[in-house]
């Protein structure tokens, strides 16, 4: 890859760039806060740009993982739900992930998928709306799974759903709207949402405001509880490195959760869960969000990757998520041929989560422009060949996700070299065959 860059096929003004960037990028990784929390994870010379959708392996999770194999349940077996913590996880985690999305302790319990925990809240949040409720509101542009679940849960409850993009939320709220399901940053554009002024702009309609973090959680400052928001979920094995299929976690804020009835409403939630009674009578506080029997070896290696976190202030991730994306942006400005692709996420940083999703359209005579694959497909998986991990979202979209405790400058402008190469070599290739 460097030799490329220190004979590159047509010398001239890219190639003084490319050297500056480069030095500039070994400088920038020399400074600031989070230089060392990359020696944390298990990498490699991959550029692994896809942890907004698979974070990487902290080093604290393998030998975790073995021990509660070998011992907790090889060696203790059922004595481990009391002796080692087994049945009081879901509490206990939520406590570590409450300070990574700004909520006081008490509120915040993990288990099940985001899935499970989206109808959760949303089930919980129309059961605690006013009688006169006739609808929700769900995100537009919501990641898929969180709209299929919302419109579910609302025909058991016979509301209707209104989709609404964030921006309009505080435009089309009404008295009779229960409660707006909103991602806090869009999953393909990296647009991130104003939190505080759509929540008080849901309880000045007496409305709940319930948010989905998975984008979020770890990647930026989140302040569930400064906002006043009303229910939250998030998933863990993107920018909290839980691994794949790590457990989800739900907020109830501490004021609802009297209120709060779960639609799952599982034996692990019950007041008394070995009482064995035949009647639900629920447990106090954020229990009553779990359901059955957690996923322990999925859930212990979360906390076990939750030891990342350690020493880092969220603050100093956001700043280095902006440093980063923003100098990723100016290199693929610098590299990638003209008109070739376009940033979708947004340039001002309050709107700005931690990826850039670049639209990428057909070059003039690429196989895509002739009617073949869709190019943006083609493309990321060429970056994939030559060693640069992001992902595709249909129909257009080149998702770079960066994790400001392991991803470099030097990562950025690598993905961002190897996208101009392989967009060149896709223009000649078309060229050629034309
Ligand atoms: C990743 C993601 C999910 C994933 O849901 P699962 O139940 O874990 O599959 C849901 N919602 C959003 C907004 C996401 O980004």
């Amino acid at each position: 890859m460097s030799e490329s860059r220190e004979t590159p096929k047509s010398p001239g003004p890219a190639a003084a760039g490319a050297r500056k960037a480069a030095i500039r990028a070994a400088e920038l990784d020399a400074a600031g806060p989070l230089t060392t929390t990359r020696e944390r994870f298990v990498l490699d010379d991959t550029v692994y740009l896809d942890g907004n959708s698979l974070g990487a392996l902290p080093r604290s999770v393998p030998d975790r993982i073995a021990e509660v194999i070998r011992h907790e349940w090889g060696e203790l077996r059922i004595r481990s739900w009391t002796e080692a913590g087994w049945w009081t996880a879901p509490e206990r985690i939520g406590e570590k992930i409450a300070p990574l999305v700004g909520a006081a302790p008490g509120q915040v319990v993990v288990g099940d998928s985001t899935s499970i925990n989206v109808f959760k809240a949303v089930t919980g949040g129309i059961r605690m709306a006013g009688k006169g409720c006739t609808e929700i509101l769900v995100d537009a542009t919501t990641f898929p799974t969180d709209g299929y679940i919302a419109r579910s849960a609302a025909r058991m409850a016979g509301l209707a759903v209104r989709p609404v993009e964030p921006a309009r939320i505080a435009d089309e709220v009404t008295e009779r709207t229960a409660l707006a399901l909103v991602n806090h940053v869009d999953y393909r554009t990296g647009e991130l949402n104003d939190m505080a002024s759509i929540t008080a702009a849901l309880h000045s309609a007496g409305t709940l405001a319930v948010w989905d973090l998975c984008h979020s959680a770890g990647a930026l400052p989140v302040a569930l509880d400064a906002c006043g928001v009303d229910l939250a979920v998030g998933c863990t094995y993107k920018y909290l490195n839980g691994g794949p299929g790590s457990p989800a976690y739900l907020y109830v804020r501490k004021s609802l959760q009297e209120r709060f009835e779960s639609p799952l409403p599982g034996w692990n939630s019950h007041v008394d869960p070995f009482g064995m009674e035949p009647g639900y009578t629920p447990a106090d506080g954020v229990l009553r969000g779990r359901v059955g029997t957690p996923d322990i070896l999925s859930m212990l290696a979360l906390e076990a990757a939750l030891e990342v976190w350690e020493g880092v202030a969220i603050e100093d991730v956001r700043a280095k998520s902006l440093a980063l994306t923003d100098f990723f942006l100016e290199c693929v400005s610098e590299y990638a041929p003209p008109g070739r692709v376009r940033s979708v996420t947004p340039y001002e940083h309050r709107r700005r989560g931690s990826q850039v999703s670049l639209a990428c359209s057909p070059g003039g005579s690429s196989v895509a422009a002739q009617g073949g694959a869709p190019v943006a497909g083609e493309v990321m998986a060429e970056l994939i060949r030559r060693g640069v991990v992001g992902d595709f979202r249909p129909p257009d979209v080149l998702r770079f996700g960066f994790t400001p405790l392991y991803t470099t400058f030097a990562d950025a402008e690598r993905a961002a070299w190897v996208l101009g190469e392989v967009l060149r070599d896709q223009a000649a290739a078309g060229g050629d065959a034309g």
